[in-house]
């Protein structure tokens, strides 16, 4: 009988990279993926613990798919990734109808577990000090960007993150198997290939370091662009740098976590920089690869941050210049170090701090996006936008989303936009109407 499956992926790109791992996994065992829960036998919710409102989400979400298993009692209903790590049990016992938690080493028995699951709630919830699926061929989503994980975990444990203690400790595939996953990409049509990492540019494996592995990759043909994410600026190595400016398909574009531009703050959230070092980095960056477009991530309300810190932070972001940023307030997370910490800034306070450095950065955004009107773009071209099937996006290579005529341009090439006009969050080719793109949701299919 064939057996079907569903899936759900919440979080970051690490999630959706092991959800098509798992959608390898089980096809090789024979199920049949549906695009709806009332269709499958086995359910799947690949599951984030970032923050406490996406466990809530999560948990709602699980009592809706929980009516499945009342309607068909054999349906097996399964949580994964960094929440199935975090709670364990504990989900189990939130949620009885629960009948598999795996965490994100568990994957490769995942066949099996749910075999196991059938008979009697199951939990796998190990964490490996070498497991990192190398082997295993992700089953993609169809698109221009395959992603492929090229370490798993994380050693530097900043004080607010409970990714080393969920994703388990650093290890990195071989490079002879991230080299094989690009190249086996490129045949299946991909066009850019995005490694991923929690501290991706600490990859190591024997003698080939991450800008190494970016040579070694750049080589690869068909591929269009290769790109990274999330790189730790102490990991930002002048060997890395240089490889990014030499190697053709790395694009000048780099997130760059920032945090805090406080140093006080940096040193209780254990970032393990200065903001003068990152700030000399950055220099170093910029010398080498003229253009490159900047983006980060900021917290604001860290306990202990102070009208001066923000303020400093607020300094530092104008200083470098970032072309965007993904601004949070702080939240703490159980098990992370700094949910020990007394908060000391109120909600109101922190939604003060957040709004204001998010209309600055917009400020920031669009004058950057319009010191872009007037030059030609090369754009790789994703599909139709939302609002307009004939007019078309793609990422520039400062992965900013472009918006253009559609002409006759196909998915996956890479065609020169002259911009014409610019929001905080595209920019528009000419002929695009610029009233018709305000949001980056306007965009995105
Ligand atoms: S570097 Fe810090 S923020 Fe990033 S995953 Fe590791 S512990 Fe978390």
């Amino acid at each position: 009988m064939e057996r079907r499956f569903y899936i759900e992926t919440y979080g970051c790109q690490m999630n959706v990279a092991d959800s098509e791992l798992m959608l390898g996994q089980l096809g090789r065992a024979g199920y049949r993926r549906v695009e709806r829960a009332e269709e499958a036998d086995v359910i799947l919710v690949n599951t984030c613990a970032i923050r406490e409102h996406a466990e809530q989400r999560i948990y709602g979400r699980l009592g809706e798919l929980t009516r499945h298993k009342l309607r068909r009692p054999g349906v097996v209903l399964g949580v994964a990734g960094c929440m199935a790590q975090h709670l364990r049990g504990k989900l189990m016992e939130r949620v009885p109808q629960v009948d598999l938690v795996v965490g994100p080493d568990g994957y490769r028995r995942l066949p099996e577990l749910i075999d196991e699951a059938r008979e009697e709630p199951t939990l796998a919830v190990r964490l490996s000090r070498v497991e990192t699926y190398g082997d295993l061929v992700p089953a993609r989503a169809d698109g221009v960007r395959a992603w492929v994980s090229i370490m798993r975990g994380c050693d530097k444990f900043c004080t607010f993150c409970i990714v080393p203690y969920v994703r388990g400790r650093e290890r990195s595939l071989p490079a002879d198997e991230v080299l094989r996953q690009v190249e086996h990409a490129a045949a299946e049509g991909f066009r850019e290939v995005v490694f991923l990492g929690q501290t991706v540019n600490a990859y190591r494996d024997g003698d080939v370091d991450f800008a190494e592995l970016l040579i070694r990759a750049d080589r690869v043909p068909g591929i269009a662009r290769i790109r990274f994410t999330s790189p730790h600026p102490s990991d930002m190595t002048d060997r890395a740098i240089d490889a990014m400016a030499r190697c053709e398909k790395v694009p000048p574009h780099l997130h760059l976590p920032l945090q805090s531009g406080s140093d006080a703050v940096l040193s209780r959230m254990r970032r393990i920089y200065s903001i003068d070092e990152y700030e000399r980095l950055v220099e170093r960056i910029r010398r080498a690869i003229p253009g490159i477009a900047l983006s980060t991530d900021i917290i604001v309300g860290f306990p202990g941050e102070t009208e001066e810190d923000f303020e400093t932070t607020r300094r530092a972001m104008d200083r470098i210049g970032y072309e965007s940023a993904f601004i949070f307030k702080y939240s703490p997370r159980p098990g992370a170090r700094s949910a020990e910490w007394p908060e000391t800034v109120d909600e109101e306070e922190k939604t003060r701090r957040i709004t204001l450095l998010i209309e600055e950065q917009k400020e920031r955004s669009l004058l950057k996006n319009e010191s872009d009107i007037g030059s030609i773009v090369e754009v790789l071209v994703e599909g139709p936008t939302k609002r307009n099937p004939s007019e078309w996006f793609g990422k520039s290579a400062q992965f900013k989303t472009t918006v253009f005529p559609h002409r006759g341009a196909r998915v996956g090439e890479v065609v020169p936009v002259r911009v014409a006009a610019a929001t905080p969050h595209a920019l528009l080719g000419e002929g695009v109407r610029a009233a018709t793109f305000a949001t980056v949701e306007d965009v995105l299919t």
